[in-house]
């Protein structure tokens, strides 16, 4: 999806107002009636349906003609449009580059600041190819159905961002997190490669224990990475230093499944330098083991798990977002 830049700074004040209204009302309507629209905006029907159509003709917002009443809803491109907006008000992005990345669940740009300082944003798209697919067999978002994407797609925004704070002020080697709006992220720009695309290594044995070490530091943080994978795992260009991304999907040691989850991060690793350098070793963490011998260091007062949690997340948003986020791994491919 092409996101315009320039389009931030010119949209009119009542465009701004009417689209704002569409989000509002998207809480409680699938598709927001226009007197709905009209009422929260304060603008006059003639009015407001003038605008809903130049913001349609933009694709910020979609017309939808519904069985009992007509109405609108926001677009990707609109709900990118607020976050933007949200982030070029606080002077964090001033402007939007290439595109570097589309991911399953996420679009990567990169954008810069005022000072012209190189950043990346991380555009969160859950559901962006199987929402419809999720939500006809499950039921698990209850009365906020309607909202579904947009509110899925910023429940993860929100959780990696607190997750790469809580990292980075603990002293884990992830991007320096920026700003965060809506369903979006913004963080350093990791000048390095993704292991995926490393051939060859001067020393993989080097480089495969400090990956299991970082595994271990996790776990006794009280945190899994959970797709601790070759495509997660950036490698500096010059100091060849491991940088870590990608964390809406880590789950706590106290999670029901966190060997599983543990256990699986550890192979990813073993299976990917057994096949890339050929390189094997017996020495690799243990779940157990590792929670154990946490109380011999710092004992103690050091839960990540349990700072992240505290920060305000639902249970059973959490719950939900772990469901989708299933669903689009397992079964996505089968249906589309
Ligand atoms: P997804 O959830 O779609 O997998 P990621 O966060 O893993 O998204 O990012 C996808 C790709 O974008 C990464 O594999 C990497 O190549 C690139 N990327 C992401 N964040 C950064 C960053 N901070 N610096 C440089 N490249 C990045
Ligand atoms: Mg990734």
């Amino acid at each position: 999806m092409k996101l315009d830049a320039t389009d931030i700074r010119y949209i009119g004040n009542d465009e701004f107002r009417v689209l704002t209204a569409t989000e509002m009302g998207s809480k409680n309507h699938e598709v927001v009636p226009t007197s709905l629209i009209a009422q929260i905006s304060g603008l006059r029907n003639g009015g407001v349906n003038k605008t809903l159509g130049s913001l349609a003709r933009r694709n910020l917002v979609a017309r939808v003609q519904n069985t009992s009443y007509d109405g609108y809803r926001l677009t990707y491109g609109g709900y990118d449009y607020l976050a933007l907006r949200t982030l070029s008000k606080r002077d964090s992005v001033l402007s939007v580059g290439n595109q570097i990345g589309v991911g399953k669940e996420s679009d990567i740009y990169i954008v810069a600041d005022g000072d012209g300082k190189e950043m990346v944003l991380k555009i969160h798209r859950l559901g962006r190819t199987s929402f419809r697919a999720i939500k006809s067999k499950r039921d698990y978002l209850g009365k906020r159905k309607s909202a579904s994407w947009m509110y899925m797609s910023r429940l993860s925004a929100q959780r990696e961002w607190a997750f790469m704070k809580v990292l980075h002020e603990n002293g884990f080697p992830v991007p320096t997190p920026i700003d965060q709006a809506r369903h979006v992220i913004v963080m350093e720009f990791i000048d390095a490669y993704p292991l995926r695309q490393i051939t060859s290594v001067p020393h993989p044995g080097k480089l495969y224990s400090s990956l299991m070490d970082l595994i271990v530091r996790f776990a006794q943080a009280g945190l899994i990475h959970g797709d601790f994978n070759e495509f997660n795992i950036l490698i500096h260009r010059v100091t060849s230093e491991p940088i870590v991304i990608d964390f809406p999907q880590m789950v706590s040691t106290s999670h029901e499944n966190a060997e599983f989850y543990f256990n699986r991060d550890v192979e990813c690793i073993r299976t990917f330098f057994k096949r890339r350098f050929n390189y094997e070793s017996n020495l690799y963490p243990r779940f157990q083991k590792t929670i154990d011998s946490k109380d011999d260091g710092d004992g103690e007062g050091f839960r990540l798990d349990v700072v992240v949690a505290a920060s305000g997340f639902k249970k059973q948003d959490l719950q939900a977002l772990e469901e989708v986020r299933w669903w689009i791994n397992n079964v996505t491919l089968r249906i589309v």
